[in-house]
């Protein structure tokens, strides 16, 4: 799949022994992949005072020239962020952490989701004489805090619940600031956020858990739904435990108390790595399950199945085991291209996916093969790759797709293409067979994407994007977009 992004992976550290620095990057690197476009790392030190390196680029670009003083045995604590990139501005000024001095306290926030209401207040506060730097939603958290900062006598906790109070849609934020870390997650918990604990001392925050094996760290728990959490600094030192300051949804803190998760269940078909537990259940396990009930609802009567790399590889796994087929990689992945989203323009970006991957004449010649994939979007991929397939020799081209077809538009996080970009919001299956020159075409059904799920009962999940059934009412048309329609 391409075509879509997310924005961004988060990964806070606090109180460890070894450097605080390279393990926040550690955590990035290993969430790499909710992200190409930024990365940056804020962090903490002794002297109270915040330090931010931030860059366009991978991880891996923005170490090498962290500075020394970043590095140093007077860090306290570290947040960091990649941050998916946009079709439009791509300024190093929209990268996180996003450093601000709030009457002289610096305070630096990471974020991962979509305010949705962000753009009613920017424009409220831009009335009110607020000046932004960036085109991020983010933003609009720091100048909703710093509105506080008299009536609260200067009480930054008080004044970030102020602040999240305000705020609708998708929110995971990590804040630092000098009394130490602070940890958000929406009401809701469209994104994942998990707890780990590191071997030797301190505590890890981050995005998907697989940032925990890579940094030494045994996963605690995940971040609950309208959870904020404070991990304090006392005389130049780290607290051992986190304090939970809200807990749950009985409090009045944020602007939802529907009661009900919102769990994106698009995390699990395509985001998240197959190594994370995400929303409590492991992502290798519901993409091997949602193949197998894929195989149950739309057998294919093919020779071999074969994954569109990466993504869809272990749904062809789960569904070529439940038919007893063979398994074959009927493409070869150019390792050095990417993610075919991180190009911004489309014309560039469709380039890249002919780049990204081709057929292997030798596997698929002469053989009625079935293409197992995470999703279509667009379509326009997938057509390249089934006329590629064709020219390359194979009798039949069958597709299963291991989720519902993708009707509507995300507001929390996910960037999809405007609803009438999406291929299934305008044909029928039948006709989108057609256009994409198929055999046979199937798509998991929304009841067996959400009975993929152990942890939580389907109406946990959102599932919008293929239903329309939003959890909070989608905002007002060209008012979100992090970094770009603000
Ligand atoms: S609309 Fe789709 S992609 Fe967006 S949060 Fe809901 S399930 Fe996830």
């Amino acid at each position: 799949m391409s075509q879509v992004g997310e924005y961004c992976g988060l990964c806070g550290v606090i109180g460890a022994e070894e450097s605080i620095s390279a393990l926040v990057a550690e955590g990035l690197f290993a969430q790499q992949h909710r992200g190409q476009e930024a990365s940056g790392i804020a962090t903490l030190d002794k002297d109270e005072e915040i330090l931010l390196h931030k860059k366009n680029g991978l991880v891996s670009e923005l170490m090498l020239d962290l500075p020394e003083e970043m590095k140093s045995d007077k860090i306290l604590a570290g947040i960091g962020h990649v941050r998916y990139g946009t079709f439009g501005g791509s300024s190093v000024i929209n990268a996180q952490p996003i450093l601000v001095r709030m009457a002289d306290i610096p305070v630096a926030i990471a974020h991962n989701g979509t305010i949705s209401n962000a753009g009613v207040i920017r424009r409220s506060l831009q009335r009110k004489g607020h000046i932004f730097q960036t085109n991020t939603d983010t933003e609009i958290v720091l100048h909703l805090m710093s509105r506080e900062l008299e009536d609260t006598d200067y009480n930054i906790e008080k004044c970030l619940q102020l602040a999240i109070s305000k705020l609708e849609g998708a929110f995971c934020l990590l804040l630092l600031v000098p009394q130490g870390m602070y940890v958000v997650r929406d009401s809701l918990g469209f994104r994942p956020l998990s707890l780990g604990k590191i071997a030797g001392g301190g505590w890890i925050i981050a995005s998907e858990t697989i940032a925990f094996p890579v940094t030494d760290a045994e996963y605690v728990r995940e971040v609950k739904p309208g959870e904020m959490l404070f991990f304090p600094v006392e005389d130049g030192k780290t607290c051992c435990e986190p304090i939970s300051t809200v807990s749950g949804r009985e409090q009045v803190l944020f602007s939802d108390n529907s009661h009900r998760n919102a769990f994106c269940i698009f995390e699990h078909v395509y985001f998240a790595r197959p190594g994370s537990y995400v929303f409590g259940d492991s992502v290798y396990d519901v993409r091997i399950e949602m193949g197998r009930q894929l195989a149950r609802e739309f057998p294919a009567d093919c020779d071999m199945v074969i994954p569109v790399p990466d993504s869809g590889m272990f749904a062809a796994m789960g569904f070529a085991r439940e038919l007893g087929l063979p398994l074959d990689m009927g493409f070869t992945r150019n390792h050095y291209v990417g993610r075919t989203f991180i190009a911004p323009g489309h014309a560039t970006r469709a380039a890249m996916v002919m780049r990204k991957l081709q057929p292997i004449p030798e596997a698929i010649k002469g053989k009625r093969v079935c293409v197992v994939e995470d999703s279509i979007v667009r379509g326009t991929t997938s057509i390249a790759r089934i006329k590629a397939l064709r020219e390359a020799g194979a009798l039949e081209v069958h597709m299963r797709i291991s989720c519902p077809p993708h009707k509507h538009a995300c507001y929390f996080g996910i960037d999809f293409p405007e609803e009438t970009s999406l291929i299934a919001n305008k044909y029928s299956v039948e006709e989108i067979k057609e256009i994409l020159n198929l055999d046979s075409l199937g798509y998991l059904s929304v009841d067996g994407m959400l009975n993929c799920m152990s942890a939580h009962p389907p109406e946990d999940y959102c599932t919008a994007c293929f239903t329309g059934d939003y959890p909070v009412a989608p905002p007002v048309k060209g008012s979100i977009r992090s970094g770009r329609q603000l």
